[in-house]
């Protein structure tokens, strides 16, 4: 399997001057909808909750997939390096900026281009939401948001508006 450390390690040195710990490194396989993600580790703990960087294991069968890795990589040591900063470390001015100067091409790495098989919808404020596998009993989180203090409200529960028939793209 593709090495995640060697590529981590080579986007330190050049962008960061070295400066970020190794994090835990690992791939993936259930990561759907994002080809990776940064998970906080604790600062009162340390040793016990390290900072953790997953990469998507379906980047893999994609055809350019090392500069994917190395894409995706970059992207999420912005999120790791802002964290260690004590700088919010969502898709900040600060990240963008980073990310700019590191040349990393994309803002949303690729998502699964496996299709979508459903589209559920809420009837409360007609919102569809595409799904890859039938959903379990779930409620518009807007709505919810809205309307009932963020608990679950079953008047938001989503509805299976439609199956999709063929591949399409969204
Ligand atoms: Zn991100
Ligand atoms: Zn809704």
């Amino acid at each position: 399997m593709h090495e995640l450390l060697p590529v981590f390690e080579r986007i330190n040195l050049a962008h960061f001057d070295g400066f970020l710990d190794l994090p835990r490194l690992s791939w993936n396989s259930r990561l759907r909808s994002s080809a990776g993600r940064f998970i906080p580790g604790s600062r009162r703990f340390p040793l016990e909750r390290v900072p953790t960087i997953e990469v998507a294991s379906y980047l893999l069968e994609e055809s350019a997939a090392a500069a994917l890795i190395e894409d995706t990589i970059a992207h999420e040591m912005i999120h790791y390096w802002l964290w260690v900063r004590r700088r919010p470390y969502g898709h900040t001015g600060e990240f963008l900026q980073k990310m700019r100067e590191m040349g990393v091409s994309r803002y949303n790495p690729v998502p699964r281009k496996r299709p979508f098989k459903y589209i559920y919808r809420c009837g409360f404020c007609e919102t569809d939401f595409p799904a890859r596998r039938k959903l379990g009993p779930l409620a518009c989180a807007r709505c919810c948001k809205q309307h009932s203090q963020g608990r679950y409200d079953a008047r938001f529960k989503l509805f299976l508006h439609r199956k999709v028939e063929t591949a399409e793209a969204l």
